[in-house]
């Protein structure tokens, strides 16, 4: 799974060079990083979607992942269980380490062999 808020922080870029809020990379445009040349707008912090550099693939790379935005987190959850599920799931993670999405795939699993039996 990519990082949350990943798909709607490059939106938010190739929106704004369409509406000219950022310039276009171009083959004049140099990577912050070590001066070749740029290739994309690279981002730290999905939480700041236009807050972007342009890097060369390479620096890119080394750069890593840039920090989640978690609302989109608390959005995809919020679909699918009720605010108080969410809350006592987020604190059972926090206590076990268990990750949520296995718990949730337990409790599946659970309910499918109480209903078959
Ligand atoms: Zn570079």
């Amino acid at each position: 799974m990519p990082p949350l808020g990943m798909g709607q922080a490059h939106s938010a870029v190739a929106y704004a060079i369409k509406k000219s809020v950022l310039p276009p990379i171009n083959k004049d445009t140099k990577c912050v990083d070590c001066g070749g040349q740029a290739k994309h707008y690279d981002h730290r912090d999905y939480n700041k979607p236009l807050e972007v550099e342009a890097v060369c693939q390479k620096c890119n790379m080394r750069r890593g992942p840039a920090i989640p935005n978690l609302k989109y987190k608390l959005v995809i959850q919020k679909h699918y269980l009720f605010k108080d599920q969410m809350l006592e799931l987020m604190r059972l993670n926090e206590k076990t380490g268990i990750p949520a999405s296995r718990t949730i795939r337990d409790a599946i699993d659970q309910f499918l062999n109480t209903k078959r039996k």
